[in-house]
């Protein structure tokens, strides 16, 4: 496929902390992170520029770390959930690499020995050459989400999309867990989200995408060649975007 058939040329691709490990387990299941890698690597393959802000969910989420805690104050807590991001990072970027996907980690925060410092010349200047850019530490400040951190790199790295990886397969007008009639939307504007009170992204996240009008797609990534097929263009989950009418 060539870069002019490609439905996005750069694409920040936001994976949260459970796609590393089992269905309601933590820590880090070796069956997920190769397929992760492997969907990851389809990507790659077709000539996308990909970088992937990876959360940290599956080892620590501060805010319940702290709530849960008389003796760890929210910042810290914050912090070793950014840690968290960087220990996914790492194994996602030795599971690439074992499948021959060329990659850089660059953290929020500096640890020389360990990653690069996210610079966002820099950053661009490896997708150009192909390699995917692993971002970790999220934001590198406390309290907020990966999801801000995938919404503030996607407009510096000027990224034509973010896919936001999750569990089901887009946005509904209701919980489909509780409600049998909650529909889902295919297309869907910022607007509309916003009047129906939907979840998308964390807030923040959702207003920097809205402010840029930078697209959201929400899918499934657990259904391998998913992402492969948000990144060409196929009707996937759900494209939140400026112009997207509600239509399920
Ligand atoms: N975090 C933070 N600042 C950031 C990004 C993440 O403080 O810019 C912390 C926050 O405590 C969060 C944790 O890192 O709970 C793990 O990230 P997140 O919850 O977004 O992971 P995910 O839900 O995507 O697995």
């Amino acid at each position: 496929m060539s870069g002019s058939e490609l439905a996005y040329k750069r694409v920040l691709l936001k994976i949260s902390g459970e796609s590393f490990c089992r269905e309601g387990e933590s820590g880090i299941a070796m069956a997920e992170l190769s397929s992760i890698s492997e969907q990851i690597k389809q990507v790659v393959e077709v000539g996308v520029q990909l970088a992937i802000v990876c959360g940290g969910g599956n080892i620590l989420r501060g805010k319940q770390f702290a709530e849960a805690s008389d003796t760890i104050i929210p910042s810290t807590a914050h912090y070793m959930g950014m840690l968290g991001t960087v220990i996914n990072a790492l194994a996602l970027q030795d599971a690439l690499e074992s499948v021959g996907v060329a990659t850089r980690v660059q953290s929020a925060i500096r640890m020389e020995g360990v990653a690069e410092t996210f610079i966002r010349r820099r950053c661009i200047r490896h997708l150009e050459k192909g390699r995917v850019v692993i971002l970790a530490a999220g934001t590198g400040s406390p309290f907020v989400t990966t999801d801000t951190a995938a919404a503030l790199r996607a407009r510096e790295i000027d990224a034509d999309i973010v896919l936001k990886g999750t569990k089901v397969d887009g946005v509904y007008s209701d919980d489909p867990m509780k409600n049998p009639h909650a529909v889902r939307y295919t297309e869907i504007s910022y607007k509309d989200v916003i009047a129906q009170n939907l979840q998308v992204m964390d807030a923040q996240a959702f207003h920097h995408c809205m402010e840029q009008k930078l697209p959201i797609i929400v899918f499934n990534y657990k259904k391998v060649g998913n992402i492969l097929r948000a990144v060409t263009g196929d009707t996937i989950g759900t494209r939140v975007s400026a112009e997207g009418k509600a239509g399920a």
